[in-house]
């Protein structure tokens, strides 16, 4: 049974009306990324980075899953061989997706953290975390709870999963993701030495589509639900 290694972008949530980071400006609503996406960001102006993810958390409530997250769910629920979900996002639109398709625990990494988390900046501990993070109490051990978000220069979370994943996978499907951030954007060349086949699924060509055997271009609400049911129909 073909084991299977999904990694997903913003352009996954794109149709969501969660905008992409890379944009026609390449800012991150508004913002450059070094302003709001670096330690040395918060380090300068803590005010500003917990109001500008506090905003992207609000933005969650009034959005919802669209069909490439409904079907990323459904093939999690219903492919009976190995899979793992990796997303760069950190919304909890894959999460609502697969709790609304009854996967109990699921096949989902999110490597760049979650805004619906909170971290504390001194020994580590992570909460769930839904309203706002301005002015929130400090963790019980005195630090100061931060977004938890895997900030450029941080190391991604579980990656020791996604390695073993990588290295063991049959299938690599890269969806919605310019292929700009590293480690992620070296993922397809690591299942290629693992033997895989790849695919991507993205609006346009991507700054890495060359290193795809098959790529298809269209949004992802359209690409990801016949992928998904071309695939089950053959499980
Ligand atoms: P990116 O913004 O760099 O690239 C998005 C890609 O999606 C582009 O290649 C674009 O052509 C494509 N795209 C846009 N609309 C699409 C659609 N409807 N269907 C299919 N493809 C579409 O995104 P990235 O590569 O994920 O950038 C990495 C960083 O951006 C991550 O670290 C992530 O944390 C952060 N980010 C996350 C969110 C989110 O959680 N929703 C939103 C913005 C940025």
């Amino acid at each position: 049974m073909t084991a299977i290694v999904v990694l997903t972008g913003a352009g996954v949530s794109a149709e969501s009306g969660l905008p992409t980071f890379r944009g026609p400006d390449g800012r991150w609503e508004g913002h450059r990324v070094e302003d709001v996406a670096t330690p040395e960001a918060y380090a300068r102006d803590p005010v500003l980075v917990q109001r500008f993810y506090d905003a992207r958390r609000a933005a969650l409530a009034r959005v919802g899953p669209n069909p490439a997250h409904a079907a990323l769910a459904r093939l999690d629920r219903d492919w009976p061989g190995a899979f793992l979900l990796v997303t760069q996002n950190v919304d909890d639109l894959h999460d609502r997706a697969a709790a609304e398709a009854g996967v109990a625990e699921p096949r989902l990494v999110h490597m760049h953290g979650e805004l619906t988390s909170a971290l504390c900046g001194r020994c580590g501990a992570r909460q769930r975390w839904t309203g706002d993070l301005s002015g929130a109490p400090d963790c019980p051990c005195g630090g100061r709870l931060r977004p938890d978000i895997v900030w450029f220069g941080e190391m991604p979370y579980a990656m020791d999963r996604i390695d073993a994943a990588l290295s063991a996978c049959d299938l690599f499907v890269s969806i919605g993701t310019s292929g700009a951030v590293y480690p992620a954007a070296g993922f397809v060349a690591q299942a290629r030495a693992a033997g895989a086949a790849t695919l991507e699924l993205n609006l346009e060509p991507s700054a890495g589509s060359y290193l795809f055997a098959e790529t298809r271009h269209g949004p992802a609400s359209r690409l990801v639900p016949a992928w998904v049911d071309d695939m089950l129909a053959r499980a």
